[in-house]
């Protein structure tokens, strides 16, 4: 079985000509409800990209309004139990409030809503879950303390934890220990060693970023870069793993598909490397489709 812990969110997309200046009112194109979130959308690409035999779990919590009904279900539609997500009476959902204009470009708000409620209480709630569990998935969506005592908890329990460190903010080293599989894209793995964003433009500079985190004590290390593909600093050793060549149509949960793949993968026992190649070839296919779970790929597409 593999756990999601993290955040649920209901992406409210507008579609609008340009962006409006403050005071002004503007008329908007199409509108759309989305499920989003990163915790759910690892949890669809764990459940859509796994083997049949593998189980996936969320932890996390949503509002008693509609958007929370709307994301249980679309988790239950994915085959994700959803027992230990829970509905946190007279508190809103997570919404991403989304301007996108003409050009593509989007403007976001965030509330985290019942995200910001999961905490170590609800984490214990699930000790049996994790337990049950071989690989623990976390992101930076739900309050620290409650991440910090989950990944203590999971690494207690000897699951292999994996954290993605999204949204990008600085980590304290005696966490990272603990965890096994560290995945940040090259924002946050910049944000992470304390260098300036996007110095990760050149080999120099990524070895820089690895030698830090490495000695801030995180064992494997997997870099996204995009269209570029991944950088892998294994405890076996350090590779680039080259992108699968696609035309990008909209990048939304790239990340959060090649998470999922990975830990699908990992969780039927294959290698490292054939792992990242599974999750790389589920990305690349999550790129060339338009939104966030609307865009993540089911295990046969990845195969055929
Ligand atoms: P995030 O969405 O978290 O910023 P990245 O942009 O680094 O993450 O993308 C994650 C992975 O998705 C990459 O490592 C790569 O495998 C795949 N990917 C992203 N963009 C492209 C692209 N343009 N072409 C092919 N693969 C891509």
């Amino acid at each position: 079985m593999i756990v999601i812990i993290g955040g649920i969110n209901m992406d409210l997309v507008l579609h609008v000509p340009r962006m409006p200046h403050p005071g002004e009112t503007l008329s908007g194109g199409q509108f759309q409800t989305i499920p989003g979130g990163k915790g759910a959308n690892q949890a669809v690409a764990c459940a859509r990209l796994s083997a049949d035999t593998v189980k996936v779990a969320m932890i996390a919590c949503l509002g008693d309004d509609v958007f929370g009904v709307a994301l249980r279900s679309a988790l239950r539609s994915d085959g994700i139990d959803d027992t230990h997500v829970s509905t946190i009476k007279g508190v809103a959902s997570g919404v991403a409030s989304i301007l996108v204009d003409a050009n593509g470009q989007n403007s976001i708000v965030l509330a985290a809503g019942a995200n910001d409620a999961l905490s170590p209480a609800h984490i214990d709630a699930a000790r049996t879950l994790m337990a049950q569990s071989q690989i623990v998935v976390l992101q930076l969506e739900t309050p620290l303390p409650t991440i910090r005592h989950a990944i203590k908890l999971a690494h207690d329990l000897g699951k292999v934890v994996v954290l993605n460190p999204a949204p990008a903010q600085t980590l304290p080293t005696d966490l990272l220990a603990q965890v096994q599989y560290l995945i940040p894209n090259e924002i946050e793995a910049a944000m992470l060693a304390g260098l300036p964003e996007a110095s990760l433009d050149n080999d120099a500079a990524i070895d820089a970023a690895i030698a830090k985190l490495r000695a801030g004590g995180s064992d494997n290390l997997l870099i996204t870069l995009g269209a570029k593909g991944v950088y892998a600093a294994l405890s076996s050793g350090s590779v680039h793993f080259a992108a699968q060549p696609v035309t990008a149509i909209d990048t939304t949960a790239a990340g959060d598909t090649f998470i999922g793949g990975f830990v699908a993968a990992l969780a039927e026992g294959r290698s490292e490397a054939d792992a990242i190649a599974f999750a790389q070839r589920a990305a690349a296919l999550s790129v060339a489709r338009i939104g966030a779970q609307t865009s993540i790929p089911y295990r046969h597409e990845v195969e055929a």
